[in-house]
């Protein structure tokens, strides 16, 4: 089955040529594709023969919610259920700068950072370029408000699916489609540098998030089994040249987990490391899984964290967490049941 929904307009134009209609009919398929269409019943305009073709060959490869919880902060998370009965999260969050969507880039994930929901059922596939474009469709439908910005920080790595993230972010950004400008956006990786390496030629002005998690090599290495393919020192060193090269700003995700990662020492061994880069250094407190051998730190010991890397220079956020009491905060996204 050919999934159209992730279409270019040129590749509609080119088969609806294909199938002896005119290419102005692969502009109004574009366009029907770009509103989030869950049903081809729904192209009014498009002649019954080639809507019947379409039916017999394509996949409507969309998202549909089969559950949705609302946190007292406002934040929203919807389980959504994909066309061949795999299951992601989303979340729906309100900022002063405007509304997010949290996507997922996969089902499940094949990373295994042991602090980290998504990953625990392993990967079950890769999510189509409409899959991801199809939660944020959905989710404005749902609460009739306007998303303005995109992390790609819900289930999966980001990379590990690189062909179709760079083609849903080409999507997002088309002005018949949602378009959203690549400065609204954010990518999150747990560091696949041949892949940065390649982001970085793309010439797509996303933001770009690296989770790091740890102030060396080895301490990487207990929490992101990654790291052990890809180096500290590469890492870093991918970093630098992304900035170079993409004039953006890369920014760090570190999650602080109690007496693992949140002493003194790691928060001086990471300021010497990072002094004297462009970075930015974004602590998460950790937020709880059902892996409870980790602890998120305690606040005090969050503040000393963020003075000590204040005092290399470093510009240091502390993330506010959302959604924590219906797990839709980082890390706690997983493939739920609609009744788990
Ligand atoms: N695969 C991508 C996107 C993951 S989600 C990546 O690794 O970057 C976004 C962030 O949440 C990542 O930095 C991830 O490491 C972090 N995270 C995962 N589990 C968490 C937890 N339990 N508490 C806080 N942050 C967590």
């Amino acid at each position: 089955m050919i999934d159209i929904m992730s279409y270019t307009e040129e590749e509609c134009v080119a088969y609806a040529v294909a199938k002896g209609e005119s290419g102005y009919r692969g502009k109004q398929l574009f366009g029907w594709f770009r509103k989030g269409i869950t049903s081809f019943d729904e192209m009014k305009n498009i002649p019954r023969g080639l809507c019947d073709i379409i039916k017999n060959e394509c996949l409507l490869a969309g998202c549909a919610a089969v559950k949705t919880q609302i946190s007292s902060d406002g934040t929203r998370k919807y389980l959504f259920r994909l066309h061949d009965g795999e299951m992601i999260e989303s979340v729906f969050m309100k900022y002063i700068h405007g509304n997010t969507v949290c996507v997922s880039t996969q089902a499940g994930c094949r990373m295994g950072c042991v602090f980290c929901a998504s990953t625990i059922n392993g990967l079950k596939r890769n999510l189509y370029p409409s899959e991801m474009l199809s939660q944020i469709t959905e989710i404005q439908k749902d609460t009739g408000e306007r998303v303005s910005n995109v992390v790609l920080m819900g289930m999966g790595e980001p990379l590990d699916n690189y062909e179709n993230v760079i083609k849903f972010l080409r999507l997002l950004n088309c002005e018949k489609g949602l378009n959203i400008g690549y400065r609204h956006v954010s990518l999150s990786t747990c560091g696949l540098t041949d892949k940065m390496e390649r982001l970085a030629d793309e010439g797509l002005p996303v933001t770009l998030s690296v989770s790091l998690h740890a102030p060396n090599g080895n301490a990487r290495k207990q929490l992101m089994p990654i790291a052990n393919k890809y180096g500290y020192d590469e890492l870093l060193k991918t970093c630098v040249e992304y900035e170079k090269k993409t004039k953006r700003r890369v920014s760090f995700e570190y999650a602080l987990i109690s007496g693992v990662n949140d002493r003194q020492t790691d928060a001086h061994e990471l300021g010497k490391r990072l002094k004297g880069t462009l970075c930015h250094v974004n602590l998460i407190p950790l937020n709880q899984t059902e892996r409870k051998v980790y602890k998120s730190s305690e606040k005090s010991h969050i503040e000393t964290f963020t003075n000590i890397l204040e005092s290399y220079k470093i510009t240091v956020t502390v993330r506010r967490s959302l959604g924590g009491d219906i797990s839709a905060a980082c890390g706690q996204l997983k493939a739920e049941t609609a009744d788990g």
